[in-house]
């Protein structure tokens, strides 16, 4: 989805009293108790799984031959940026929460909450960051520690670097959102064989190994356990998406850490599956993902009966509901 809000909007949990929005960079501040069980959930909006075959992407083939990979993961109708990211944020499909286009007013978040809400109400401890390219992705996680929301891909790259960088404060869980594919699609159109998307594809990967470097040079990085996810909202056709057609709909999952069985290919998947098998890989007991449409992917046997660290609740605690701030604000 094209960028339609120029502004960098910065979003602290303070913003719930309507008290900070401001533009740039900045440390992430927040105290939480740490976790090793970590995620780096990365979303490449609007790639099509048969371009990324094509592309030249050495970091992300390096990720599909130490994880788990789906060339086949369908994404929900329609075949658009907002229900797409709530399908993927929320484990369910459209008809269930209710989003069918990009401004996300009808979206049911008390009975469909995103992953902050599901993350938490399973007992997860952990500095939960989203940082992206596309503003109502900062409605969809506005729960989250820390939201904020550039103008480009490359303020998105600086500051995930930035705050996987930090000594103190890190995040534990880091949403990343990059969107130039998608205006290299709606620019010159969605196609393998079309240079400048393949060009952007090529980008992205980049990026990619980037922030895998820094990824790597944390001070802590043998002890902590990182699940590295990627994933698209849709892919495209002409210079357009939202149909269902194969050229829309068929992008990629890919899931690589520890616990992720090693060069396995998936088959088919769905956006719905990213939420469940990201909870399924941070211990939560498999009761409790009934809530999903999707089923956890890759998430091998050794891990389900490892001894790693499991989340405190076992299934849902009911929670109260409070509204988004920004939703508030837009009325
Ligand atoms: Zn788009
Ligand atoms: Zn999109």
């Amino acid at each position: 989805m094209q960028n339609k809000n120029p502004c960098s909007i910065q979003i602290f949990k303070a913003l719930k009293l309507g008290i900070v929005l401001f533009l740039g960079l900045a440390p992430l501040a927040i105290s939480s108790e740490s976790t090793p069980m970590k995620v780096l959930l990365i979303g490449w909006d609007g790639v099509r799984a048969d371009a990324l075959q094509q592309a030249y992407t050495p970091h992300f083939d390096s990720l599909i031959r130490n994880g788990s990979y789906s060339d086949s993961c369908w994404s929900v109708l329609p075949s658009r940026s907002g229900p797409g990211w709530t399908s993927i944020l929320t484990g369910v499909s459209p008809a269930k929460h209710g989003v069918t286009d990009n401004k996300l007013s009808t979206w049911k978040v008390k009975e469909h909450p995103g992953l902050t809400r599901r993350l938490r109400e399973a007992g997860y401890l952990g500095r939960i960051a989203s940082v992206t390219h596309w503003a109502p992705l900062a409605q969809l996680n506005w729960e989250a520690d820390y939201v904020i929301d550039f103008p480009s891909d490359s303020s998105v790259e600086v500051q995930a670097r930035q705050l996987l960088s930090q000594t103190e404060n890190s995040p534990d869980f880091l949403f990343l959102h990059f969107d130039d594919a998608d205006h290299a699609g709606h620019t010159f159109g969605f196609h393998p064989y079309m240079p400048p998307y393949r060009l952007a594809l090529e980008h992205l990967d980049q990026r990619l190994g980037r922030i895998l470097a820094t990824l790597k040079s944390r001070q802590n990085y043998d002890s902590e356990h990182w699940l590295i996810c990627i994933t698209s909202d849709h892919g495209g056709h002409y210079r357009h998406h939202g149909d269902d057609v194969p050229e829309d709909r068929r992008t990629f999952l890919l899931v690589q850490g520890p616990g992720i069985e090693l060069g396995s290919r998936l088959g088919l998947a769905h956006s719905e599956d990213v939420l469940p098998t990201i909870m399924a890989f941070l211990g939560i007991r498999e009761n409790a993902l009934v809530y999903f449409d999707g089923i956890p992917r890759g998430i091998s046997l050794e891990r389900r009966f490892a001894n790693f660290p499991v989340l405190e609740n076992s299934v849902y605690k009911p929670s109260v509901y409070s509204e988004s701030p920004i939703f508030q604000q837009a009325r």
